[in-house]
């Protein structure tokens, strides 16, 4: 049977027998790919990557006509290290993780979603390449890659985020919470403080979500009602919007919605200008707090659930 080749992200790990590991990976090429890697958890093995969350692997694997895709090669391509040392950028990253594994489908390719996720993790984190790249097979007695956020250097984090989830059976062992290292607090995606670099992780996350809902065909209708079509007079006045009918509403038909709240005029053309590409590294707070709220219920509404992660994303 004909072999597949995709470059992919790893977006959920969980392991499947004493050496092998399910991987749910996010490729380029096919969309969400679910795959049985026989052999994944031992050190020496066809694998030079520990299936570690949100590292970017090259991967060989077989389709199945049904149950899981079978992975023969897989090699890191790249990892995002400095993620592990801000904790707030870590469970932003977790949940770029949790919107490719949960708001996908089964081969159902989103180019863009997958360019914008590596482009999302490299600003959270900074992500390096590996120089060279460890080759395939790894040689006999060479020296391990480096692994991935479940390893010993990783922060120690709450298990409670992850049950049934993103990251599955990466934290096997129910792990208190430790302090993070001095000066690296955990001011949450919406919190002044919560800078990485001067980068805002809002503004990262909420970039990334309006991607997703373009990609899955929701993306807020902002310029005019969502609902009757009538184009918004005044493009910068708040404005009725309501997740569940698709962006903004005008005066007549916000009232009949249930879901709806007002936003500002100032969050609104946030989230415009973030649609398009634009906005600047720094969010006002005022307009952080609103657009990250909007969007949040916007994913939520799409997911049919709050994202496990969103609480801990915008955690203050
Ligand atoms: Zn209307």
């Amino acid at each position: 049977m004909a072999a597949d080749k995709a470059l992919a992200i790893v977006v959920r790990g969980t392991d499947w027998s004493e050496t092998s590991r399910i991987a749910t990976l996010f490729t380029r090429e096919f969309g969400k790919v679910r795959a049985l890697a026989k052999g994944g958890r031992r050190l020496k093995s066809n694998f030079d990557v520990a299936f570690d969350l949100l590292t970017v692997c090259e991967v060989v694997f077989i389709r199945k006509a049904s149950g899981l895709d079978l992975l023969t090669e897989a090699r890191m391509n790249e990892q995002f290290p400095t993620l592990r040392q801000n904790l707030s950028a870590l469970y932003a990253g977790y949940y770029v993780a949790e919107l490719l594994a949960d708001g996908t489908q089964d081969y159902d390719p989103h180019p863009p979603l997958f360019d914008a996720a590596i482009q999302t993790l490299r600003s959270l984190g900074k992500g390096r390449k590996p120089n060279p790249l460890t080759p395939f097979p790894r040689k006999e007695g060479g020296t391990e890659p480096k692994t991935g956020i479940d390893t010993p250097q990783a922060p120690v984090l709450s298990p409670s985020p992850f049950r049934g989830g993103v990251g599955e059976g990466l934290q096997p062992q129910p792990t208190p919470p430790s302090p993070l290292p001095e000066g690296k607090g955990d001011g949450g995606v919406g919190s002044p403080t919560s800078g990485n670099g001067g980068l805002d992780l809002a503004a990262r996350v909420s970039a990334f979500e309006l991607v997703w809902l373009q990609e899955l065909g929701y993306s807020p209708r902002l310029e005019a009602c969502a609902t009757c079509g009538r184009e918004r007079l005044n493009p910068t006045a708040r404005a009725f919007f309501s997740p569940s009918a698709g962006g903004v509403l005008c005066p007549e038909c916000g009232p009949a919605v249930a879901d709806r709240r007002m936003v500002s005029g100032e969050s609104l053309e946030t989230i415009r200008a973030l649609s398009a590409g634009g906005a600047g590294p720094e969010l006002p707070p005022g307009v952080r707090t609103e657009v990250r709220q909007v969007l949040g219920y916007a994913v939520s509404c799409v997911l049919g659930r709050r994202p496990r992660l969103l609480s801990f994303v915008d955690a203050r």
